[in-house]
Parts: structure tokens; sequence; C-alpha cells
């Protein structure tokens, strides 16, 4: 598979945009304007492969709601579901997603979800501040079979690249 789609789910805030665009550009950018569902392209190379990538970022209201849209659930190869460390509510509402994308995208004879995912828990610098423990997520992820990553929009780049790159990897196998 040579077209990749990803989209970036999570509650308003959680720096779902800044993880994206950190991905896209290697820069932080402290506000961005995301009052619009975005979709990103990228043509890029892993493991010797052309691929083409579609990233859906999609609006706060949308994707700051309870429900998600069905959209980007149907539509993607693959999901990073953000929350903030330092932001309880935005795990909850993680959880919620996570559950909303397994009900979705359930494999009918396997009983499993069928698309890879990574938790992001964002806002890694926050830490001073955090209201979620690392490990809360690390067994979020794994009741859920999903990667697990905290990372720090602001301030890191290579974990970002990491994460993006094993979903990646794991939907070319797919
Ligand atoms: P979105 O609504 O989920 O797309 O969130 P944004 O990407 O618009 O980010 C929301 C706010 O959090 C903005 O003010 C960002 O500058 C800030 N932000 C994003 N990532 C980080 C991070 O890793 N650390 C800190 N301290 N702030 C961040």
């Amino acid at each position: 598979m040579n077209d990749i789609k990803l989209a970036l789910l999570g509650s308003e805030g959680t720096g779902k945009s800044a993880v994206l665009v950190r991905f896209l550009t290697k820069r932080f950018i402290g506000e961005y304007a995301s009052n619009a569902n975005s979709l990103y392209h990228k043509r890029l190379s892993i493991d010797g492969r052309q691929l083409n990538l579609d990233v859906f970022d999609p609006c706060s209201e949308s994707a700051g709601s309870r429900c998600i849209t069905e959209e980007p659930v149907d539509w993607a190869d693959g999901f990073v579901v953000v929350y903030n460390i330092s932001d309880r509510p935005s795990f909850l509402h993680a959880i919620g997603i996570l559950q909303q994308i397994k009900e979705a995208r359930v494999e009918p004879y396997k009983g499993e979800t069928e698309v890879p995912i990574c938790l992001v828990g964002n806002k890694q610098d926050l830490c001073h501040a955090r209201q979620v423990e690392a490990e809360e997520g690390r067994s979020l992820a794994l009741e859920n079979k999903c990667h697990f990553q905290e990372v720090s929009a602001s301030e890191g780049y290579q974990e970002i690249a990491n994460l993006f790159t094993w979903l990646i990897r794991q939907v070319m196998e797919h």
C-alpha cells in the first residue's frame, strides 16, 4: 500500500495540530488556527518505499465533541489518539475514542480491532502539572492493544517522528 491515511483524534487543545506540524515540519507552531478540518499531504520514504501520506486533523469542534464524526473513523488506515498529560478529562475522552474506534472497526471474525492505533500523551514538558501518570497511559494502551508514547510537541521531534514511523510501518504491513 503506497497511499496511507492517518487520522488524529482527541480533545480540543491536546496539541493534535502541534504534534502533526512537528512531525511534518520539525517545528513547533505555538498557536495554530484549527477551526477547520484539515487534510495534510506529504510524500515520504520509509524502508525504501515511496509513500503518499494523508493525515486528517479534524477541527476542534468535531474532535472535541463526545461523539467523533464517523468520517475519520471509517476513512483512516491508522489513528493517533492524543490526550494531554496535564488534563485528566482529555484522558477520559481518549478512553471513549478508543472504544468508538474499536466498535467501528472491529474485525468480524477475529473480534479484534483491525487498525493500528498509537495512544499519545502530549505536553510531557508540563510534567510538573501532570494529572495522568505514564503508567495509566501505558495500561490503557495495553488493554486496547495499541502503541503508547508520551511526547512534547513543544520540545521534541524524535519521539513524534518515531511514533508516526511505527504507525506507518504497521499500516504498510497490514
Ligand atoms: P488541538 O486543538 O488538539 O489541535 O491543539 P493545538 O495543537 O491547537 O494546541 C493547543 C495548545 O496547546 C496551543 O496553545 C499549543 O501551543 C499548546 N501545545 C501543544 N503542544 C504542546 C506541548 O507539547 N507542550 C505545551 N506546553 N503546550 C503545547
